[in-house]
């Protein structure tokens, strides 16, 4: 495997984010991180940190899948408290085509929030003509078209626990599941 995105770079970029989260919400009243299951636990975790406001914090599950009229996602584990009049930050790993951000930003703006903003780690170059479906108002970083695993990520279930953000081989991916070890990108000392 590849490490595209190292511990330490993360690091410095869920800093920066979470800097700029506090500075636009500052006294602007409630503030709730919503993060998308599973993909979003290692971003939410560490963004959560890094905004220096008083922060609720809630997780809302979805699937998506190809449905009749294209890609479809629905909520497999809803909010556990409500969001009326709270300005909610929706926290995602990853947008390509942006039908999970898009259904997720849906399902959250019928609850009568005060705002709903969305911040996803990676970006993805299909990502960018995504905006009319939901705004993106925070992106850790623009990557290429391949298939990244790591920080959240899965592939097949596999690999989430990995601390980077890395790029799987051609072998690699036929290969997970078929039981060998890849709990560590090899060769990284990229300690933050
Ligand atoms: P979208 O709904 O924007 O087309 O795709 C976003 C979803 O597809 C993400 O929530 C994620 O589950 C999956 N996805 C898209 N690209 C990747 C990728 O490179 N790696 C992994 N692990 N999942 C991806
Ligand atoms: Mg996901």
């Amino acid at each position: 495997m590849k490490v595209l995105l190292g511990r330490a770079e993360i690091a410095r970029r869920v800093a920066e984010l979470g800097a700029q989260i506090t500075r636009d919400y500052e006294g602007r009243g409630d503030l709730v991180l919503v993060g998308v299951l599973r993909g979003a636990v290692c971003f939410l975790a560490d963004l959560m940190r890094a905004v220096e406001l008083p922060t609720r914090v809630d997780m809302l599950g979805l699937r998506s899948y190809e449905g009749m009229t294209g890609s479809e996602a629905r909520v497999t584990a809803d909010l556990v408290d409500d969001v009326v009049g709270k300005h909610v930050l929706l926290v995602e790993d990853i947008l390509e085509r942006g039908t999970t951000v898009a259904a997720a930003f849906a399902c959250l703006r019928e609850r009568a929030p005060a705002s709903v903003e969305v911040c996803v780690l990676l970006r993805k170059p299909e990502g960018l003509r995504t905006t009319v479906l939901a705004p993106v108002r925070y992106v850790g970083f623009d990557i290429g078209p391949e298939f990244v695993v790591g920080y959240g990520l899965d592939y097949e279930g596999r690999y989430r626990n990995l601390p980077e953000v890395v790029v799987l081989t051609e072998e690699e991916l036929t290969a997970a599941g078929s039981g060998a070890d890849h709990r560590r990108a090899s060769g990284t000392e990229d300690t933050p």
